[in-house]
């Protein structure tokens, strides 16, 4: 197993379960921790209970949250936001996920930190793997190869090639961060979402940790934006955007936060995710960025998904791994699909797309508090 995020401890917890003797190695000198907000859905919560890890999350859901959009004009209103979507998301952070894996991994899955591979020779009965750490370079025969290594996998780059043939980029950056207290004049349990042409600003609340700031922008030029101090940054790009005091709020926190995320929104689509002994799972395989909010979900119920073809055909590791990819693959392109179309909500392209969404939410909105009015007045917004 390479890597030792969602995926990557989803899958060993599985394989273990199943009689296997996963390994793990992580390129980083220790386990990481925080990360930035995360929606769990219903699909990631029943893998999860099936990982037998669903109760060691912490899950930080607000109780009774209420979305509210800003407009230009300052002018504030109830909208849907994203803890109203179908599939009713848990809010949490991405080490909230970790944590509970790893109770399940530490102690009974050897993790070799600061290791990396740097050749991987694969084969139909197996795979040579070089590796590199901190003190020596060895190689050493597995089984089996999960590379759950992330949207910059070291496997597919060894295995498959280089990373241009299978990213193909969104055009979008994104910065996020915790703040230190939620926004001025605004509930704790209130998601504010600042949203303009090519540019917004959600504030992501939690049950019990101030909101995550989730700035976002569409440029052309993401490796310059990249290469580009954050604080001279982020305030050119919002100038002149208020918010709803928000903006202020959030940048005024900017040069505070170690805990800053930064993302170049990208997919991966690749023609398989398996070649002989060495099997993609998660963000390796078929990354569908921020935008699908599905990227820890997809990675618990993937990697139980390859842990039980494992399973199901021990014996025959290509038919294992033909029904792993036949069964996910359309899940996944759906998926994908989708976080292209969601990303308009987050980010509208150009001013047309920023009225149909505003158009749409409203009906949205309206169809939905209809509908808690009627049945469930003392739940609004779940
Ligand atoms: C801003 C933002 C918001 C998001 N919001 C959501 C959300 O609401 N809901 C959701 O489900 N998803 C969300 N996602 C996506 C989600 O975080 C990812 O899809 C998910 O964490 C991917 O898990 P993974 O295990 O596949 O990869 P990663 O989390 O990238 O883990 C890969 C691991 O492999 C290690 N590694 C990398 N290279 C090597 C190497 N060469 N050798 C050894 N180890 C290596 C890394 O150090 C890391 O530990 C969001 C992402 C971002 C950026």
């Amino acid at each position: 197993m390479v890597g030792l995020g969602v995926a990557g401890m989803s899958a060993a917890v599985r394989l273990l379960k199943a009689g296997w003797e996963p390994v793990i190695v992580e390129r980083a000198p220790r386990r990481r921790t925080g990360g930035h907000f995360i929606g769990l859905f219903a699909e990631g919560r029943k893998a999860a209970a099936e990982l037998g890890v669903l109760d060691l999350m912490h899950l930080r859901t607000p109780l009774s949250h209420r979305a509210v959009a800003v407009g230009e004009d300052g002018t504030r209103s109830t909208s849907t936001g994203f803890l109203d979507r179908p599939g009713n998301p848990d809010a949490l952070l991405r080490g909230d996920v970790e944590a509970a894996l790893w109770t399940a991994v530490d102690g009974r899955v050897e993790v070799r930190f600061d290791t990396t591979p740097v050749h991987i020779d694969a084969r139909v009965d197996g795979a040579s793997v070089a590796l590199h750490d901190a003190e020596r370079d060895y190689t050493e025969n597995f089984y089996l190869v999960v590379g759950a290594d992330g949207i910059r996998s070291t496997v597919r780059r060894l295995v498959f090639g280089p990373d241009e043939r299978f990213l193909r980029p969104m055009h979008i950056v994104s910065w996020t961060f915790q703040l230190d207290e939620q926004v001025p004049s605004y509930g704790p349990a209130e998601q504010i979402m600042a949203v303009q042409p090519r540019r917004a600003l959600w504030i992501l609340p939690f049950a019990d940790l101030p909101p995550a700031a989730f700035f976002l922008y569409r440029t052309r030029k993401v490796r310059d934006e990249l290469a580009a101090d954050p604080a001279d940054r982020l305030p050119l790009r919002f100038e002149g955007m208020n918010g709803g005091g928000a903006v202020a709020h959030a940048l005024a926190e900017l040069n505070r936060r170690p805990d800053l995320i930064v993302d170049a929104a990208e997919q991966v689509r690749m023609p398989t995710w398996h070649r002989d002994r060495v099997v993609l799972v998660g963000d390796a395989a078929w990354c569908m960025s921020a935008y699908g909010a599905m990227g820890v979900t997809t990675g618990l119920q993937g990697a139980l998904a390859l842990g039980d073809a494992l399973t199901a055909d021990p014996r025959s590791i290509p038919t294992a791994l033909a029904n792993y990819e036949r069964h996910l693959r359309p899940v996944m392109r759906s998926h994908q699909r989708w976080a292209r179309l969601l990303s308009q909500i987050y980010v509208p392209s150009n001013r047309p797309a920023a009225r149909l969404r505003a158009t749409a939410l409203a009906a949205i909105t309206n169809r939905r508090l209809k509908a808690v009015a009627t049945h469930r007045p003392d739940r609004l917004g779940r």
